[in-house]
């Protein structure tokens, strides 16, 4: 009998089934057990490799692609590296609006795995011109036989974690999962996995996770579109300035709100202390954890899953480089004991 070669047909084979992974030390002092779902462990390093595939694949299907069109989008970058590598193995161009807030690295990363990248200013309103969804509009124009992939007005965008992150951490957890906390965006992610979730025990709490200088949370408790909430921060792909229709607030219970400089302090945390190395919303959304925790949200019998959605790696010159931390003034009121830890 042949040998059989035990190999992947290609990189696309392992998108998903990321693991559970228990957080033991990071957690001390807190009531509950605390699981975190990896989202790096994609073979692209981000919850976006999900949606990537599953909104081209549906595209097919429907006979909206054929071989040689372009896959358009804006992004803060996961998003477009996973439709990047997508496009590769299928024969897509790909072309990317980026928000001038993205680290170097992540724009460096997009180019290298082929795409076009227009980086468009950060801190312009949704409706300006020069906005990323405007050019990524004009571009989708402009191109014929293009796609727009349109992630934060797109329900596929849902779906995707409908159909895979959420049944995957049901199963992890063996229905015993009692809170999923997870940070918002598009809202993808948070929806999507929830709406599962709670079809299968509507009992499960799921706690969002924004950001200072977004709308988000202030819009799930009023229904009302605040502008006052709006000012530039750092955190790259959490929370928003535009209220974004692939994000289903009836199925989040709350949000809380977490700071640049608590969420990056903790991103650095975990690295040392569990061993993962995550990025910034990793951070962001332990901190929130944190926070839930001192509000009494959890008590022993808790079994809280958080979503870490992508690697440190792409956060070297910001959050894991101590001269990014020291500009941005995070070290300041660090205790004495850390900063002799820091080296200058
Ligand atoms: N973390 C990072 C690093 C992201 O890029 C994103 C996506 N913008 C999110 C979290 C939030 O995920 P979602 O868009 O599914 O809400």
């Amino acid at each position: 009998m042949k040998e059989e070669i035990k190999a992947y047909n290609n990189v696309l084979e392992l998108i998903g089934n990321t693991p559970l992974i228990k957080l033991n030390k990071v957690t001390e002092g807190l009531q509950g057990n605390f699981y975190a779902k990896v989202e790096a462990f994609n073979p692209g390093h981000s919850t976006k490799d999900r949606i990537a595939l599953y909104i081209i694949e549906e595209a097919e299907k429907k006979g909206i692609l054929k071989p040689g069109d372009t896959i358009i989008e804006t992004t803060s970058g996961n998003t477009g590296f996973s439709l990047a590598m997508v496009s590769i193995i299928k024969g897509y161009d790909c072309v990317l609006a980026v928000s001038s807030k993205s680290s170097r690295d992540k724009i460096d990363m997009l180019r290298a795995m082929g795409a076009k990248v227009y980086v468009c200013p950060a801190n312009v309103s949704a409706d300006d011109p020069r906005s990323y969804y405007n050019v990524a509009k004009r571009l989708h124009e402009e191109i014929k036989g293009s796609v727009y992939i349109n992630q934060y007005f797109n329900d596929l965008n849902v779906d995707a974690h409908y159909k895979s992150t959420g049944p995957e951490i049901w199963e992890q957890t063996n229905g015993m999962i009692t809170h999923l906390v997870a940070c918002s965006g598009t809202g993808g992610t948070i929806s999507g996995a929830a709406r599962f979730l709670k079809e299968k025990n509507p009992a499960i709490k799921v706690l969002g996770v924004d950001a200072y200088g977004s709308v988000l949370k202030k819009y799930h408790e009023t229904k009302e579109f605040d502008s006052e909430e709006i000012y530039p921060y750092r955190i790259e792909g959490l929370g928003k300035n535009l209220i974004p229709t692939a994000t289903d607030f009836d199925v989040i219970d709350k949000f809380i709100k977490v700071s640049d400089e608590d969420s990056a302090h903790t991103a650095r945390h975990i690295a040392k202390t569990e061993g993962l190395f995550v990025g910034y919303t990793s951070g962001a959304t332990f901190q929130a954890v944190k926070q839930y925790a001192e509000a009494g949200e959890f008590d022993e019998n808790s079994n809280v899953v958080l979503i870490f959605p992508d690697h440190g790696s792409r956060y070297m010159s910001k959050v894991f480089s101590d001269e990014w931390m020291r500009e941005q003034g995070f070290f300041d009121s660090v205790n004495l004991e850390e900063a002799q830890k820091i080296e200058f």
